[in-house]
């Protein structure tokens, strides 16, 4: 398939911006910048950041052994998610699909960019219908989100409805995998190169703790990353992000416990969780929180606000009546939850 057909034409024809440092990329002490109109008394942070962010896409590049010109980095992956919707969809024309119940921002960054959406309710076991996909989908149908571990349903996508869909969609499809650390199943980044039609996201807001920075990440083949480089802000990723991430990134081992550490609270979370009597269900979880359906979600969650707990009350989406999200916290606060559940009437 030919991804380039999918691009809008007043995307492919643009021409970007071009900023200072783009134009002279070379930084030595050497020289004397006086191009990008910045203050020059040093403040740590007083010249523009690296627009294209090498430093820290080497180190993602090395640790995923993808190509450094195959992944984009987005302020949060929601810019990333509306850097794509802009690429390919053009506004009041075509459309997307999502599959509900799923992450909210699909549906509002297609509605803000004027951009309609097919919604596929997921089938009760919360797999994609992938029949009902193919069929829905037609000329104007760029892109099909597949969030994977799903929010708010917790479970990984079959990956052989994934691969029927990679092999049947016409579209873009974008694997969003915000919570794929927390899971068993793999990445789809060691099959990024089979799909030209493929993008993966990811986030550091999840496993690595780092939502405070916003920083997402995007992969797919080097023609993708282009043209979404062509569009995105120059300086989308700031100083002390790049900074912040480039640390954070190398500190593995801090990583791995940690991600031990959720697992195992989360564990202990299903357990205690199922000693509950007006918990009626706990659907299976590849994230960092758990679905739970109660008897009656909108008093419960109340219940919990009134004792200082906030979890998300999800009762208003398709297939979630009566069910609350509740992320794992730390050992110390999931026991004041489970306490706390343990009171109410
Ligand atoms: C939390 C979350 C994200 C993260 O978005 P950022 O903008 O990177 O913080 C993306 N997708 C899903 C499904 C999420 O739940």
């Amino acid at each position: 398939m030919n991804v380039d057909n999918l691009i809008r034409d007043n995307i492919k024809k643009m021409k970007p911006y071009s900023s200072a440092r783009d134009e002279f990329k070379k930084r030595t002490s050497d020289f004397i910048f006086l191009d990008a109109n910045e203050n020059p008394n040093e403040s740590g942070v007083n010249r523009y950041p690296d627009p294209q962010q090498f430093e820290l896409k080497a180190l993602l590049a090395k640790q995923n052994d993808v190509a450094i010109d195959s992944i984009l980095l987005g302020n949060g992956s929601d810019e990333i998610l509306d850097l794509i919707l802009r690429v390919f969809c053009k506004p009041g024309f075509d459309e997307i699909i999502s599959l509900p119940p799923t992450y909210g921002m699909y549906n509002v960054l297609a509605n803000t960019n004027d951009i309609s959406v097919r919604e596929i309710p997921l089938l009760p076991n919360f797999q994609p219908d992938v029949a009902t996909i193919i069929k829905a989908s037609n000329a104007n149908t760029k892109i099909l989100f597949l969030c994977s571990p799903n929010n708010p349903t917790g479970n990984c996508f079959d990956v052989q409805l994934i691969e029927e869909l990679l092999n049947t969609f016409r579209g873009v499809i974008v694997i969003d995998e915000a919570y794929i650390d927390f899971a068993i199943d793999k990445s789809w980044l060691k099959r990024l190169r089979e799909f030209p039609n493929l993008i993966i996201t990811q986030t550091l807001s999840k496993a690595y703790g780092l939502a405070g920075i916003r920083l997402g990440i995007a992969y797919a083949s080097k023609e993708i990353i282009a043209i979404l480089n062509k569009i995105k802000p120059p300086y989308n990723i700031n100083q002390l992000t790049q900074l912040k991430a480039i640390e954070q990134l190398a500190e593995i081992e801090r990583f791995t416990k940690q991600l031990k550490l959720l697992l195992n609270e989360k564990t202990i979370m299903i357990a205690e969780l199922g000693q509950i009597d007006f918990i009626e269900k706990i659907y299976p979880s590849d994230a960092n929180f758990l679905l739970v359906k109660v008897d009656d979600a909108p008093k419960r969650y109340s219940q919990l606000l009134d004792n200082g707990i906030v979890v998300r009350n999800r009762t208003n989406q398709i297939l979630c009546e009566n069910c609350l999200r509740i992320s794992i916290g730390t050992s110390n606060e999931n026991r004041i939850l489970i306490k706390t559940l343990k009171t109410l009437s």
